[in-house]
């Protein structure tokens, strides 16, 4: 099974020249949208750009499977691209996608959509027998995965699914992403003045330094858990024993079942101090994103695997400490890993991507999906 590889660099270039800021993905969206419709897809837009704000929703499309019985498959990737990226001039040298050098190149994450859609063309063309295939564009990925988390989860028809977001040469696959959690505390004292009476105050930043030195650990740990105390303010002035002090604390872990357990015990520590001390503890957990953890011999790492090795991509099983749209993918009980695609040095005006990687992006979809259609 082939790609086109002059018509995919084409359509990355034409993809990556389109302005692509997130919450304004419309004139990208426009043009996928009539895309799809052309190779045949039922395609159709959300409203996850009314919810946030935006001038699109996410752009979904679906084809139906010629094979019963075979999984759904679910292909992702987001439209918008991080600043500068308006008026993206492609430049190819020796073999490396770059932009002129004043805006990103947007291969984060065009290379994800344009391998997807060279992927479909190709299964279409060779007569590739195939089940259901589901594709869906997200808008405000790089602002907080607003699109995603602002889709509706009934829209998803598949079995399991790849988001097309992390760098690394096309054979990596990342099954492993933390659970994050950012929990707010609000510690309360008493305030009085500092200098004519302050026995009758409850210094409340004391009692939050007291609090977090309580802590048993932060930073890294263990190999799948960090906790990081990020931000953090208190008191009016300089003459007032402090009533109030607050802080958040970033906690991450790939196991959500842990991670729970180290949001209970770290509440709990801090309320013991604080309220030994005579202060009133506030906690707000805020669910940062769901974990992605799905199993090594889960059907949807093994198809990546199987596809890799078919075309001699060297694969590797990797975990990150990031976020991306494949958590909240998974946190709608969609099995979803994610896929390397060769994007490099992404969020500068340096990115680049080699076009073979792009090449091989599109071979390996282009494969999971004939495999899939084999089962
Ligand atoms: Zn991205």
């Amino acid at each position: 099974m082939m790609i086109n590889k002059t018509r995919i660099l084409n359509e990355f270039i034409e993809l990556v020249s389109v302005p692509c800021p997130s919450k304004d993905e419309k004139a990208e969206a426009d043009l996928l949208v009539q895309k799809l419709q052309a190779m045949g897809l039922e395609v159709k837009v959300d409203d996850a750009g009314r919810k946030i704000g935006g001038t699109t929703g996410n752009v979904w499309a679906f084809l139906s499977g010629n094979v019963e019985g075979a999984a759904g498959l679910f292909f992702e990737a987001h439209m918008d691209s991080v600043p500068p990226t308006t008026g993206t001039k492609v430049v190819l040298r020796d073999g490396v996608l770059y932009s002129d050098g004043t805006t990103t190149l947007g291969g984060d994450d065009k290379v994800g959509i344009a391998a997807v859609l060279e992927a479909v063309r190709a299964v279409q063309e060779q007569n590739i027998p195939h089940g259901d295939i589901q594709l869906c564009f997200t808008i405000a990925e790089e602002i907080g995965c607003l699109g995603v988390v602002n889709l509706d989860p009934k829209d998803i028809r598949a079995d399991l699914g790849y988001c097309l977001d992390i760098g690394g040469a096309p054979g990596i696959v990342t099954n492993s992403a933390p659970r994050l959690f950012d929990i707010y505390f609000t510690v309360k004292g008493k305030s009085a003045h500092a200098g004519i009476e302050p026995e009758k105050g409850i210094n409340a930043i004391m009692l939050a330094a007291k609090a977090l030195t309580a802590l048993p650990a932060y930073g890294r740990l263990d190999e799948e858990t960090t906790l990081n105390i990020g931000q953090i303010e208190g008191g009016a002035a300089t003459n007032i024993v402090a009533e109030q002090a607050k802080f958040v604390i970033d906690m991450r872990c790939m196991d959500p079942d842990k991670l729970e357990r180290l949001k209970n015990e770290t509440i709990r520590c801090i309320r013991e101090v604080v309220e030994a001390g005579g202060g009133i503890l506030e906690v707000d957990p805020v669910e940062g994103c769901p974990a992605v953890h799905v199993a090594e011999d889960h059907t949807a790492v093994l198809l990546a695997k199987q596809a890799a090795d078919n075309l001699q991509l060297p694969f590797e099983l990797t975990k990150t400490g990031g976020c991306s749209d494949g958590n909240f993918l998974c946190g709608y009980g969609l099995p979803c890993v994610l896929l390397a695609t060769g994007m490099n040095k992404v969020h500068t005006t340096e990115e680049c991507l080699r076009e073979c990687d792009l090449y091989d992006c599109a071979r390996w979809v282009t494969e999971i999906i004939r495999i899939t259609g084999e089962k």
